[in-house]
């Protein structure tokens, strides 16, 4: 596996409690498989690291009774969907939101705010690292994608392409 190389060269990208966590989710995810039937999913991508996240949820009104994800890339990216799941699942929408908006601004300061993200708030040290955020973003982004309802379009973490689709 390369995945889990780039927590575990150099040594200075996360500290070890950080880092423990975040393998952990890597390799028992949470949440992680398909839906029997999903009421609404999204696609979202990563072209710079090769992420990609698939997305499914049940929504009840504005309630997440439950979702899935599942898809492939680096340890980041794979965890962070996991943690991410952790946070919105059993919530409404209004929940998750203010949740996403948490992470985007956990991913550009470095620092918790007064949301409790939980285990997402051990991805705080990759802010320093801004094409990492792009990973840890991706399942957040595609998240906020499958709760615009009917929406399939595809998403990216990748301002580039993003930009003309
Ligand atoms: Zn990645």
């Amino acid at each position: 596996m390369t995945a889990t190389r780039d927590l575990e060269s150099g040594g200075s990208l996360m500290d070890d409690l950080y880092r423990e966590v975040i393998l952990e989710h890597y390799r028992s995810p949470r949440n992680r498989g398909e839906l029997d039937t999903p009421t609404c999913s999204a696609d979202g991508a990563n072209p710079l690291c090769g992420d990609q996240i698939h997305i499914e949820l049940i929504l009840d009104g504005d309630e997440i009774v439950d979702l899935k994800f599942s898809g492939e890339g680096c340890s980041i990216s794979q965890a962070s969907a996991s943690m991410m799941t952790e946070q919105v699942r059993g919530h409404d929408r209004d929940h998750a939101q203010a949740a996403s908006d948490a992470f985007q601004q956990l991913m550009l300061t470095g620092e918790p705010g007064e949301f409790d993200l939980g285990d997402s708030e051990m991805l705080a040290g990759v802010a320093k690292f801004p094409a990492r955020v792009k990973c840890a973003s991706l399942a957040w982004k595609t998240l906020e994608q499958a709760l615009k309802t009917d929406s399939t379009e595809p998403v990216t973490t990748d301002e580039r392409t993003a930009d003309h689709g």
